[in-house]
C-alpha cells in the first residue's frame, strides 16, 4: 500500500489493544485491523502518531502514561567538513574511510569526541545548500571537484526538553537545544590536525594543499535542526513503564499488541550512523514477533 497516512490508532475500550488504524489515502479514510500492530513512521513521525492517537484511556497519547513519548530526541551533532587541496578528488563511492580514535577521547581530551567517515561525495548541486562563496570564479562545481568531504559525528545526550510535541492543528513541533557540543568542536580540531600532518603528494608534492588557497582550506558546516536524518529516542525502550514507553522487545508497556520499530526506541544516541542499529533491532524484534504469533 503507498500513499497511506495513517492518522490515528484507536484502542478497544479497555485501551489495552489497537483495535483500528485509521489511514487516509486518496483522500478516503480507511480502517484496517490485525491481531499485532508495529508502528515503524521514524522516531519523529511515529511519537507524533502516539500522541495524536490519545484517547479517554490514553489522555497524554497513546501507551504514554511515563510522559516520555516525543521527549529525548537526538539527532546527533553533525558537521560536515571539507578539505580542499590542488589534487582533484574523481571518487565517486567516496563512503570509504571511518576513523574512530577520538571515539572515547585522547590523551588531552579524556571524554568523547565521536566518529570521523567520508560523507557521500558532494558536488557543485549539494554545495547551493550551503557553501559560502570562497574565492572569486572558483564555482561551487570546481570545488567540490577538489574536496575531501568529511562527516562528523558526535552523541548528542537525551534530553527530556527535546521533543517532538503537536500544535494545537495537530502539526508537528520539534524543540531541540543542541548538547555535548564541546567534543564535537574538539573532534574538528583533531580532524584539522590530522590534515595538516598529511605527507607530500605524488602529483603535486607539498605545493598540493597550499597552491588553490593560501593554506589548507577548511570549510566546516554544523548541521542545523531542519537535518533530522539521524532522528532518534522518542519512544525510548526500557524495563521500567515510569521512565520507557515500550519493553525490551519494543512492545507498549500499556498497549499489548502494539509495537514501534524504528529509530524511536534508543535510549542514547551513541555516535555512529544509525541505519543499521535500527535494521539489527526490527531483526530482533521480527524474531520475537515470530514466536509470539506462532
Ligand atoms: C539524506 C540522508 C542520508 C542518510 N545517510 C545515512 C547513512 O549513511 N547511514 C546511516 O546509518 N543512516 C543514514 N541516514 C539515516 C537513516 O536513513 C535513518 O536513520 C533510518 O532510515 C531511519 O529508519 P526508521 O525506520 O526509523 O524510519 P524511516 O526510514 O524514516 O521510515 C519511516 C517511514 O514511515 C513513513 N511514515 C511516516 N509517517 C507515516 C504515517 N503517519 N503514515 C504512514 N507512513 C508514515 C515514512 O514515509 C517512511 O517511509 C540518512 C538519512 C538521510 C535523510
Amino acid at each position: 500500500m503507498t500513499d497511506a497516512l495513517v492518522e490515528r490508532l484507536e484502542t478497544s475500550s479497555s485501551g489495552r489493544e489497537v483495535s483500528k488504524v485509521v489511514v487516509r489515502q486518496n483522500g478516503a479514510r480507511e480502517e484496517f485491523s490485525g491481531d499485532v500492530v508495529v508502528a515503524s513512521c521514524g522516531a519523529i513521525n511515529s511519537a507524533a502518531l502516539l500522541l495524536r492517537s490519545a484517547n479517554d484511556k490514553h489522555p497524554n497519547g497513546l501507551a504514554n502514561g511515563s510522559d516520555v513519548v516525543g521527549r529525548h530526541y537526538m539527532g546527533h551533532v553533525n558537521s560536515v567538513l571539507m578539505a580542499i587541496s590542488k589534487c582533484p578528488n574523481p571518487t565517486v563511492f567516496q563512503k570509504s574511510l571511518s576513523v574512530n580514535d577520538f571515539y572515547f577521547g585522547s590523551k588531552d581530551f579524556p571524554y568523547p569526541m565521536g566518529h570521523i567517515s567520508f560523507v557521500g561525495k558532494l558536488d557543485g548541486e549539494t554545495l547551493k545548500a550551503g557553501a559560502p562563496a570562497i574565492a572569486p570564479g572558483f564555482t561551487l562545481e570546481l570545488m567540490a571537484q577538489h574536496s575531501l568531504d568529511f562527516w562528523l559525528t558526535s552523541e548528542d545526550l537525551p534530553e527530556p526538553s527535546n521533543r517532538v510535541m503537536l500544535d494545537r492543528d495537530g502539526n508537528i513541533v520539534l524543540s531541540y537545544q543542541p548538547n555535548n557540543k564541546e567534543g564535537h568542536k574538539r573532534l574538528g580540531a583533531k580532524l584539522k590536525d590530522l590534515m595538516a600532518q598529511q605527507r607530500k603528494c605524488a602529483m603535486h608534492g607539498h605545493e598540493c594543499h597550499q597552491g588553490l588557497f593560501a593554506r589548507n582550506l577548511y570549510i566546516g558546516q554544523r548541521i542545523p535542526l531542519a537535518g533530522v536524518a539521524h532522528q532518534n529516542g522518542t519512544i525510548r525502550f526500557g524495563r521500567d513503564p515510569k521512565s520507557s514507553a515500550l519493553d525490551p522487545n519494543c512492545k507498549a508497556h500499556e498497549v499489548d499488541n502494539l509495537y514501534v520499530v524504528d529509530g524511536s526506541f534508543f535510549c542514547s544516541s551513541g555516535a555512529v550512523n544509525p541505519a543499521l542499529t535500527i535494521m539489527a533491532n526490527a531483526l530482533r524484534v521480527g524474531d520475537h514477533l515470530i514466536q509470539r504469533m506462532s
